[in-house]
């Protein structure tokens, strides 16, 4: 492995556009990347594996985290707190790792002002019905949160021209590959 430091990614976009299954799809090795996995204060969903899909924890873990500056950034969404450990994400970057984080808006903006250095990606959907089909088929909410998502979802869309690249989330083999082609021109590959 070459011994340049590795490039921090951000992939961000709004609630119910696909981030975390576009994450899924890339090929970590061939891209020599991480995934950093987040700490949240939301209970887990059914599937979702403790230190693999989250780092599921209590309200004061996460704010003993926040008082040791262990985070990148955090954010609250619907009620929890999300933040990115900072520490793995040092390491791994110093390893010569490309580094991917999934993260809402908030966090992004974080990250654009404190590592202005990452390289930024926002990911949007085709249409609002699709966005909204989107945000519905996951069936994990009620009518009024499927609302109050689509809502705040469709008001974070001009956030776009903050980044480096817009990527529209069609096609999910598509996408993959159009981000993998970025994190091959702008990271360590
Ligand atoms: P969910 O509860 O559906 O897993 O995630 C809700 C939102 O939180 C998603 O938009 C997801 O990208 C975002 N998120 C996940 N981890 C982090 C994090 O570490 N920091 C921030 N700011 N957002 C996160």
């Amino acid at each position: 492995m070459s011994k340049k430091r590795g490039t921090l990614f951000v992939l961000s976009g709004p609630s119910g556009v696909g981030k975390g299954t576009v994450c899924k799809a890339l090929d970590k090795d061939a891209l020599n990347m991480e995934i950093s996995v987040s700490m949240t204060t939301r209970k887990p969903r059914v599937n979702e594996i403790p230190g693999v899909s989250y780092h599921f924890v209590s309200v004061e873990e996460f704010n003993k985290t926040i008082e040791e500056d262990g985070f990148m950034e955090y954010a609250g969404f619907s009620d929890n707190a999300y933040g990115t450990p900072k520490a793995p994400v040092l390491k791994w970057l110093e390893e010569g790792k490309n580094v991917l984080l999934e993260i809402e808006t908030k966090g992004a903006r974080q990250v654009m002002d404190k590592y202005p250095e990452a390289c930024t990606i926002f990911l949007l959907p085709p249409s609002r019905e699709e966005l909204e089909n989107r945000l519905r088929g996951r069936g994990t909410e009620d009518e009024a949160s499927i609302q109050k998502r689509l809502a705040r979802s469709l008001d974070e869309i001009p956030l776009k021209t903050l980044y480096k690249y817009n990527v529209i989330n069609g096609e999910l083999e598509a996408t993959a590959k159009e981000i993998s082609d970025i994190i091959k021109a702008e990271g360590n590959v």
